[in-house]
Parts: structure tokens; C-alpha cells; sequence
């Protein structure tokens, strides 16, 4: 990935949502052991939780703005028309809902809906709490997405981070704690 004109995902958007300085700092390859234990661990969770009839899909599409956009899916019931997207735990809850939305936008934006031409949904799976949550994409969502990975592809032409958060409640569960505030 080159920074200056990086190829968006839906995790970069959901750290984005919750920390522009956490998606810069991912953008110039920094990935922690925490985070990718926690990707594990989502991934163990997804492969052992589920129905083997939901596949896992890859989509790509070009923003309005000309930005590469790629979206890999945990979980798609293509026949219900969800996506699934598997998380541990809710502390990140908002970051885990522009994720998903942004996985629906990537079929808006390439035209893909249901069999009767219903758009898809979204649901975020939290197996290790026996819940689950119903995500949609609406209009106001997509002029949002659109503005955030515009934002994100702003930052990424940075040579310094954005600012540390000012309050930390994301903080202690980031990777990047000892980084940002040594
Ligand atoms: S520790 Fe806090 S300020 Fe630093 S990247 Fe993580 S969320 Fe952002």
C-alpha cells in the first residue's frame, strides 16, 4: 500500500471512525501483536460459530472520488441477503457498524443488490456475548462514507500523525497505548 494513494478498507475506515491517528499509524505499516491477536481470535470465532452455507466475499469498487476501495467480508448469506461481520466484544461498537456499512456501500457501488432488488443488510455478530445487531446503509451514511475515506486519503499524505485522542476511553484497548502515550 502506498500512503499517498492507498487502497481503503473497511477496518481503516472502522479505526478511522474511532481514531484518524490509529489509521494513520496503520497506513505506515505499523500492526501490532495485540491487533493481530484480536483478528485471530475473530477469525477463530467466524470459522467455528457459523453455518458453512455463508461464504466469505472479496468486492472492490472505486469511490466518487477515485480512491481504491476493497472489502473483505467475514460472512455473506447471499439466499437472506447479510453480511456478517464477527466481533468479540462491543467496546468498539460504532467503529464495528461504518465497517460494515462500508461493505454494503462497496455493493452499492456496484450496483449488487438481492435477488427481488432489495438492497443488503448488515449484522455484527458478537458470539462470545450471544448477541447480535442489525446494521443498513442509508443516504446520510453514504455522503458520510464518501467524506471519510476522502478524510482518510487526506491523512494518509501526512508525514506527522493526527493528535492522540484527548479522551482515552478507546485508548487502553488499543494497540498502539504504550506508542501514542509511552
Ligand atoms: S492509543 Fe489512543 S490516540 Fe493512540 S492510536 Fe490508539 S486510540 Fe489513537
Amino acid at each position: 500500500m502506498t500512503t499517498l494513494n492507498p487502497r481503503i478498507g473497511g477496518m481503516l475506515v472502522g479505526y478511522y471512525r474511532l481514531c484518524p491517528r490509529k489509521a494513520w499509524l496503520s497506513m505506515r505499516g505499523l500492526w501490532m501483536e495485540q491487533e493481530s491477536d484480536a483478528v485471530a481470535l475473530g477469525r477463530l470465532l467466524d470459522d467455528h460459530s457459523y453455518s458453512r452455507d455463508e461464504k466469505h466475499l472479496s468486492i472492490d469498487a472505486e469511490a466518487p472520488d477515485g480512491t481504491e476501495l476493497v472489502g473483505k467480508i467475514d460472512r455473506t448469506n447471499l439466499k437472506n441477503g447479510v453480511l456478517h461481520e464477527t466481533k468479540k466484544g462491543r467496546a468498539c461498537e460504532d467503529s464495528h457498524r461504518w465497517q460494515l456499512r462500508f461493505y454494503l456501500w462497496l455493493l452499492y457501488l456496484n450496483g449488487v443488490t438481492r435477488f427481488n432488488g432489495q438492497p443488503f443488510t448488515g449484522q455484527i455478530d458478537y458470539p462470545l456475548l450471544r448477541r447480535t445487531e442489525p446494521v443498513t446503509l442509508d443516504a446520510e451514511h453514504i455522503t458520510e462514507l464518501a467524506t471519510t475515506v476522502s478524510a482518510i486519503r487526506s491523512i494518509a499524505a501526512q508525514e506527522t500523525p493526527p493528535p492522540r485522542l484527548t479522551k482515552r476511553v478507546f485508548c487502553t484497548k488499543c494497540a498502539f497505548e504504550e506508542l501514542c502515550y509511552g
